[in-house]
């Protein structure tokens, strides 16, 4: 295995590369590059057996052009400072590329969540939140932390909680935190959000003929061979929704190892054994791979490669060995540096975390906007939509002396809810920035994540502009 650069490095230099698409001052850059703060909390644990045990935990601003900064909590064992720097940034880009208004965050907290309890992890996650409020590194106006790998609604639930109980009658402070249970202040639509993001990505790629007979694929999802690295919740959607449309998974790899079958996996099934405490292994497959082993899995014949679990998973040891002839990145930074540049050399299409997985976060800004609003999308106009489309029907059964059966008036005469808004603004999000991205790179003759680091770039540069920073 070759030495690799920091990941916060590999960041850097994908930007570095992208930023030679344009001409922004060199101290511009710089500061756009640099992380603004990272501030590292220790806290003690009283454990369940009355042992005292130290927490590491970190939140980083990378960049605070627009506030407030968004980016997940992560809880995982593995956690460091360069992560979630690295992290951060990602998250400045995703954000400016696809118009959430917020400035670059992430926050982790080092843990193995199978050796605590769940009371243990609740008072991890709620003393967590208390340091952060006591640094300002919370609040709807500032930071805005949301879910990430071992985060979901219930870990939300607790982060929120403590801030209002911290923070009394704070009119909006439901804002502070995204990724609730919609009975705290969260949207329908946000858990499966990242995932939803996917499949509309991936959806739009290879629904460009031009592009798909480049790559010696047919347009379409239909068909579309899937091997998915992650059953969290970004590989659990992602997959599931392609399946729906058309595609087959192949191969999964996990934490125990990977399993292979030409002929199709029974997606849900795998899912649903896993989820009971099974293993992958156990399961029916025409090729298994053990433990570590079954990272050689990503290497398995498909032609959509997901990678939605940990970073730095394809890289120059690896990359010239992949036959998928697309990456979609689920996952924040699969591929290093050096293994994008194998991929691209060799024609294979990555569709890049900073686009593909922006729906997460996407979501969280409809989240963050239905908490200042105080009102769930759809209230307002739900009912009006509805009788209004009662009447169009009405009027052209006049018209036309044609009488609609009550199942026509069941389907046509009714308006948006809260989760159809919420899919409509994602879709709109994810369709749109697959073409601007793309329209960049055939510019350019750049790949998709030069394209789409260099449209970010420029817009936290504007924001930098705007603010009268750098005159
Ligand atoms: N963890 C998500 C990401 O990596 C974003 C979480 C959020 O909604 O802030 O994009």
């Amino acid at each position: 295995m070759s030495a690799q650069p920091k990941f916060f490095e590999q960041v850097n230099r994908y930007v570095d590369r992208a930023a030679r698409l344009l001409s922004l001052p060199d101290g511009l850059l710089q500061q756009i590059k640099a992380c603004n703060a990272v501030y590292h909390v220790s806290f003690p644990l009283r454990r369940d057996d009355g042992t005292i045990e130290v927490i590491h935990g970190w939140r980083a601003h990378h960049s605070q052009h627009r506030l407030p900064v968004k980016g997940g909590i992560r809880l995982a064992a593995h956690a460091n400072e360069d992560e979630v720097t690295a992290l951060a940034a990602l998250m400045t880009y995703k954000c400016a590329l696809v118009d959430v208004p917020f400035g670059g965050a992430k926050g982790a907290i080092k843990v193995d969540k199978s050796k605590y309890s769940d009371g243990e992890l609740e008072r991890i996650v709620r003393r967590y939140t208390f340091e952060l409020v006591q640094r300002n590194c919370i609040g709807p106006g500032v930071d805005v932390p949301g879910p990430d790998m071992g985060v979901g609604p219930r870990e939300v639930a607790w982060i929120a909680d403590t801030y209002i109980a911290m923070k009394g009658g704070e009119v909006s402070a439901a804002g502070c935190v995204t990724g609730k249970p919609v009975a705290l202040g969260g949207v329908r639509g946000r858990l499966e959000a990242t995932g939803r993001g996917v499949h509309f990505g991936v959806r739009e790629a290879v629904g460009v003929k031009d592009d798909m007979a480049r790559l010696g694929l047919s347009h379409g999802l239909e068909g579309k061979t899937v091997v998915v690295q992650g059953l969290g919740n970004v590989g659990y959607f992602g997959a599931k929704f392609l399946v729906e449309d058309g595609a087959r998974v192949v191969g999964i790899v996990e934490r125990e190892g990977a399993i292979y079958d030409s002929r199709g996996i029974d997606f849900e099934h795998a899912y649903q054994h896993r989820a009971a405490g099974g293993s992958l292994l156990d399961l029916p497959a025409e090729q298994k791979l053990t433990g570590s082993d079954g990272l050689a899995g990503l290497e398995w014949p498909c032609d959509i490669l997901l990678p939605a679990a940990v970073e730095n998973v394809i890289t120059a040891d690896n990359a010239s060995r992949i036959q998928a002839k697309i990456v979609a990145e689920g996952a924040n930074g699969p591929t290093t540096a050096d293994g994008g540049d194998v991929l691209n050399e060799r024609g294979i299409m990555v569709l890049p975390d900073l686009f593909l997985n922006s729906g997460g976060v996407t979501v969280s800004y409809f989240e963050w906007l239905k908490n200042l609003s105080h009102v769930r999308f759809g209230r307002m106009e739900q009912r009006f939509e509805a009788s209004s489309n009662a009447r169009l029907l009405r009027a052209v059964e006049e018209l036309t002396g044609a009488s609609f059966n009550q199942r026509v008036f069941e389907q046509v005469a009714v308006g948006a809810s809260e989760v159809d808004i919420v899919n409509s603004g994602l879709e709109e999000t994810m369709v749109s920035g697959f073409h601007q991205m793309r329209e960049f790179a055939a510019s350019r003759q750049a790949d998709f994540r030069s394209a789409a680091l260099a449209t970010s770039i420029l817009k936290v540069a504007t924001a930098y502009n705007e603010r009268g920073v750098f005159p």
